[in-house]
């Protein structure tokens, strides 16, 4: 697999509370939220339980047990630091085995699959706006610019209770994918993006990709990672 990522604060905000993990088969983003610098604690308790995580025989399960696992984290530390009460984060994983994608998400973080040049979006957004899509009341151009965008329905950190969505796929030769947070698909389209990623080398397109995003104004915290399939993958 040949990777490339980029991580940036942004052009209006102070602090980077994204995080995001690179290994030879596990790739990560995870959007933290809440004050006091909180999300940025929250971002990484996830990121690093994924990273310590012990055994992946079995992808599925194991991303679900992680993910439920660093909600734990998440609350316990919210308990135990007043100033870190309310922290949550996105968590967006993709585990790379045997050429199989298996992925888990709970958030608006994304994780796309771009082959034979057509960008595909694997998940869902867990938010308010992209509910009011789905039920046909906001196009996407309103839901990119509405006041409720930022509102989560599902992150970790939130409650005891949580809901991971999994998926899998079977993996193709030039496969590329794309694991993002929001501060890089609020500002642009999906066709934007499937252009931009016609950029051969995956470390020029992460860094294209967050570019065109501080082009548009930076708003948010823009993680990307970008990651091409090769044989030894496919194994
Ligand atoms: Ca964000």
């Amino acid at each position: 697999m040949h990777v490339g990522a980029e991580t940036h604060v942004g052009r209006i905000r102070h602090l980077n509370e994204d995080d995001y993990h690179v290994a030879p088969k596990l790739l990560a983003v995870a959007d933290g939220m809440g004050g006091h610098a909180a999300g940025e604690v929250a971002s990484r308790l996830v990121i690093s339980a994924l990273a310590d995580w012990p055994g992946w025989d079995e992808p599925a399960s194991a991303l679900r047990a992680c993910l439920l696992h660093a909600n734990d984290l998440i609350i316990r530390g919210a308990k135990a630091d007043t100033t870190q009460a309310g922290m949550g984060t996105t968590a967006t994983v993709a585990r790379i085995d045997n050429g199989k994608l298996h992925y888990a998400h709970v958030g608006d973080s994304r994780l796309y699959l771009l082959r034979h040049s057509i960008l595909k979006r694997l998940t869902h957004d867990h938010s308010v706006v992209a509910e009011l899509q789905r039920s046909g009341q906001l196009t996407e151009n309103e839901a990119r610019t509405h006041p409720q965008r930022n509102l989560l329905t599902r992150a970790l950190g939130v409650s005891g209770h949580i809901d991971i969505d999994l998926g899998e796929i079977d993996l193709a030769l030039y496969d590329r994918l794309l694991l993002c947070t929001d501060g890089l698909n609020v500002v642009l389209t999906d066709q934007e993006i499937q252009h931009i990623l016609t950029t051969p080398d995956p470390q020029k397109a992460a860094e294209q990709l967050v570019a065109a995003a501080n082009a548009r104004g930076g708003p948010d915290n823009i993680t990307v990672i970008v990651a091409d399939i090769g044989k030894e993958d496919l194994l």
